[in-house]
């Protein structure tokens, strides 16, 4: 028998249609996670990993987020001394337990 593959798992490359609704959901409920105030017209994956985040989960853990704050951000490239005190891998903890009370997701 062969031996199986070593391909790291990537089912992740792409949320599903139903974590896209949530994604939607979120840009359309909530302002951006600065506090800066604007609408939110895009998702950030946050850099540091919630503890409890498991990788096939990967697109359930975001934050909304401006485009222009979204590419401060990045550029930047570091969520800690962008955002300071913004603990973004727990806002998206949070953000994804609002989805399943909203029945987003499950
Ligand atoms: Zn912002
Ligand atoms: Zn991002």
């Amino acid at each position: 028998m062969a031996k199986p593959a070593r391909i790291k798992p990537k089912a992740n490359a792409t949320p599903t249609a139903q974590v896209k609704q949530f994604h939607l959901w979120l840009m359309d409920a909530f302002d951006c996670v600065c506090g800066c105030g604007q609408q939110a017209t895009v998702v950030h994956h946050p850099l540091t990993r919630h503890p409890l985040q498991r990788w096939r989960r990967d697109h359930e853990y975001v934050v909304p987020m401006d485009a222009h704050c979204h590419f401060a951000l990045h550029a930047n490239g570091n969520e800690r001394k962008f955002l300071p005190g913004h603990d973004l891998a727990g806002s998206a903890w949070g953000y994804r337990a609002k989805g399943i009370d909203a029945g987003y997701l499950s």
